[in-house]
């Protein structure tokens, strides 16, 4: 974990929120690029769960809602972790956290544990008092089952269907860490997907197996992917079966997304809070029906932490050691750099050319600063899978050099041939 803090800090992945003032706890920062790595990872789910499916619609509603919804979806009264506090350095734990009865940093006593509701409270106007608390979502699936119907109306689905979002959550962790882990404000890629009664087992399987392969198509190794059932003292009362994927992190095996079936748990709070029955007419039996709700809920930072520690190698090379983020193209923050042989013309003239073009299909970057060994070095340290040389030779030949970051193969080919070498390759 340390290697990959330190790289994502030097090569400007994630930097500690206001870091020149001593930083923010929970909070972190995308630098240039974790913002791509993330944009990447987004988008990514985005397209196997929405644009590639017939049956799924997405949404983007808003982070602050009206208060009822927190006291319908069982929020306000039972969104809370048991937390324990140190007698001797004030520190706070959830017993969860650490084995044994006195604080884990100064071996202190510990009071008993009570619970601590994790949502953050703010005031929307002018006025201070109770009547004007909001809350910060501390998921983004509340902002889909609130739309339920409008959604339905709009587009006319039918069962089964889902409804997706990817958004920011906030939640008051007692205690955070693991680098962007556990933080107190994050993303979530959320979809609800409702279904008849009595097929909520086959469609809980489904998904399943479906984000299991999600992870696996964009390169993350399957030996470190495994799927977890929570056993029933686990369950929240309301859900029929729940397992996590799990991933295996530097501190053990922890939860990447969680899959839930919630059978009509929440369609059924929200009609009893609201007034609005949240029902779907089913054409078959001519009956009015709650659908059941499979819940796949993943982090987007969690996504982001274990893709890069997947993907961090070091190779040995000569008497080096090289460090390759072997990240899926699809992820990778650039798709390519050009690297001219001389800074000077004509071949740095050319040399743009090539990078205008490419630039307009892909993220491209541009280095003719130091040694070419260096310059690849650079890029195989944030995952850049192809480089192209313009050299000497290309003002004659009119061709580049074009070296793959994994196999570090080099081929030369046609500069009007680069976009049509890199498409099929970088699609993955
Ligand atoms: P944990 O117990 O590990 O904090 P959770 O079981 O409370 O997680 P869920 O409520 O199931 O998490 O949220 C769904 C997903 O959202 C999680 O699998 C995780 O990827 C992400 N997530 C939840 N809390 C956080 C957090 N504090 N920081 C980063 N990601 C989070």
């Amino acid at each position: 974990m340390d290697k990959i803090v330190s790289l994502s800090r030097r090569r400007g992945f994630v930097f500690q929120s206001s870091e020149i003032y001593g930083g923010q706890g929970g909070c972190w920062d995308y630098g240039p690029l974790g913002v791509q790595l993330k944009n990447n990872i987004k988008q990514a789910w985005w397209q196997s769960i929405i644009q590639e499916r017939d049956d799924v619609v997405g949404v983007d509603s808003s982070i602050l809602m009206n208060p009822r919804v927190w006291e319908a979806s069982g929020h306000v009264t039972g969104f809370s972790d048991p937390m324990c506090d140190c007698l001797k350095c004030k520190m706070r734990w959830r017993p969860e956290d650490f084995e044994g009865t006195v604080c884990p940093s100064c071996g202190g006593e510990l009071t008993a544990p009570r619970q601590f509701n994790l949502m953050f409270k703010t005031f929307m106007g002018p006025v201070e008092d109770t009547a004007a608390v909001v809350y910060l979502r501390p998921e983004t699936a509340q902002g889909i089952f609130v739309n339920f119907e409008n959604v339905l109306n709009t587009t006319r689905k039918k069962l089964p269907f889902g409804i997706a979002q990817i958004g920011k959550s906030f939640r008051n962790e007692i205690t955070t860490g693991n680098f962007i882990f556990r933080s107190r404000e994050f993303e979530q890629m959320e979809l609800e997907y409702f279904v008849k009664p009595g097929t909520d087992e086959y469609w809980h399987d489904h998904w399943l197996q479906t984000r299991l392969d999600w992870y696996a198509s964009l390169g993350m190794n399957p030996a470190n992917l495994r799927l977890r059932a929570h056993c029933d003292s686990e369950l929240a009362h309301y859900a029929k079966a729940c397992s996590d994927i799990q991933y295996l992190f530097p501190m053990g095996w922890s939860e990447l997304e969680g899959i839930a079936n919630r059978c009509d748990f929440d369609l059924k709070q929200h009609s009893e809070h609201s007034g609005k029955k949240l029902e779907y007419f089913d054409e078959e039996t001519k009956e009015h029906i709650t659908p059941y709700v499979i819940e796949p809920s993943a982090g987007v930072d969690r996504s982001v932490l274990a893709f890069l520690i997947d993907a961090y190698t070091e190779e040995p090379d000569k008497d080096e050691i090289r460090s390759v983020l072997k990240l899926h193209p699809r992820l990778a923050p650039f798709k390519a750099a050009v690297l001219p042989l001389s800074k000077k013309e004509p071949l740095a003239n050319l040399s743009k050319e090539v990078y205008a073009s490419l630039r307009k299909a892909w993220m491209v970057t541009y280095d003719d600063a130091q040694s070419i060994g260096r310059r690849y070095r650079r890029q195989d340290e944030i995952g850049t899978p192809y480089c192209i040389t313009v050299d000497f030779d290309s003002l004659n030949d009119n061709q580049v050099t074009i070296r793959e970051r994994d196999s570090m193969t080099q081929v030369r080919i046609p500069i009007a041939e680069i976009k049509a070498y890199l498409f099929p390759r970088l699609k993955g």
